[in-house]
């Protein structure tokens, strides 16, 4: 099969779209940005050895792919729109297109995003890079930039449940109905994309949490030169991490990455209002510290002593799973 046909048969469905002008088929997709709003755009990279492992099923990789993606649409408050998707792949295989392809315009189309074009090549590494685009209303993009001293810290969901699906591949348990759920929250990420577009005018900062909670609360307060206190035990974490991973629970909902929860700086009197939306939304909101005019991230006990040597979260360029 060549490149243009695996294209068009596994690609080039489904052409029109809000604003899609001209999809895939063209040296270009022509797209047209609603006026008064703003264009935002982020690209997500997965490179099998070193953000999956070899052997994962296609349609796992498309959500996990596609979840990451759009996270950083939800984390800039943004409408999903378009997507483009370069692959690289090490052989032209249809029992391997076929279910990827199919999964990917499955949660495309839950995402509400629509695949304009992209690029396909061979190559000796299975790897794919996912560019989204999505639309904000013009000055309204959620930064990290932003907090102040006296805002509280925010974290949607559970934290840790990826770490711990993760885990579960690599060191595989006895079979179990909690292994089902944390593989899931590894292999799909839910990008909180009502959540977001809800709470902005109530937020001034905030982020999706890639690398694990102490990284990217690190990287808000870098942005705006703060620091903040954070209450271990307030952390959010899932019954079913307690459960299974009574001992590493802590560690991971700190610094496993890949949760794609939203972290954000509110300004304390807005946080009843923050609590509201995520209540009618039916999604969890946690107020797990405040953030301080003295810079670093102090991470404090249940007696409010300053735990020390943290590990912060996952380095994508040094590590591999
Ligand atoms: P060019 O050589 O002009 O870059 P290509 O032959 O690479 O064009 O691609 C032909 C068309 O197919 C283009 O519209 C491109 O955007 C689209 N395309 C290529 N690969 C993919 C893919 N993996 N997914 C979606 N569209 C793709
Ligand atoms: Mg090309």
């Amino acid at each position: 099969m060549g490149e243009f046909e695996l294209i068009r048969r596994y690609f080039m469905t489904g052409q029109q779209g809000q604003g899609v002008v001209t999809g895939i088929g063209d040296d270009c997709a022509v797209l047209q940005v609603p006026s008064g709003q703003q264009l935002v755009v982020s690209i997500d990279t997965l490179v099998e050895g070193t953000h999956f492992l070899p052997g994962t099923a296609p349609r796992h990789v498309a959500c996990r792919l596609l979840g990451a993606a759009v996270s950083d649409l939800a984390a800039a408050a943004a409408t999903p729109a378009w997507l483009t998707l370069a692959l690289t792949l090490p052989r032209s295989d249809p029992d391997w297109l076929e279910p990827f392809a199919a999964a990917l315009a499955e949660r495309a189309t839950e995402l509400g995003i629509r695949l304009v074009g992209g690029d396909t090549t061979r190559g000796e590494t299975l790897t794919l890079s996912a560019q989204v685009h999505g639309f904000v209303p013009s000055g309204e993009a959620l930064l990290r930039r932003g907090a102040q001293a006296g805002d509280r810290i925010l974290v949607s969901g559970t934290l840790g449940d990826s770490r711990a699906g993760l885990e579960t591949l690599l060191r595989p348990p006895a079979p179990h109905a909690d292994v089902h759920y944390l593989q899931q929250r590894f292999y799909r990420p839910e990008p909180r994309l009502a959540l977001a577009r809800q709470l902005r005018p109530h937020v001034r900062a905030g982020l999706d949490i890639s690398d694990g909670l102490l990284a990217d609360l690190g990287h808000l307060l870098e942005a705006s030169g703060l620091g903040a206190d954070l209450w271990q035990d307030r952390v959010p974490r899932s019954a079913v991490l307690q459960r299974f991973y009574p001992r590493d629970a802590l560690v991971w909902a700190l610094s496993g990455g890949e949760d794609f929860e939203l972290c954000l700086s509110v300004a304390a009197e807005e946080v009843p209002a923050c609590l509201k939306v995520a209540e009618r939304l039916g999604v969890l909101l946690t107020d797990i510290g405040c953030v301080t005019a003295a810079p670093g991230l102090r991470v404090l006990d249940a007696a409010g002593q300053v735990r020390t040597g943290l590990a912060s979260g996952y380095d994508h360029f040094k590590d591999s799973i």
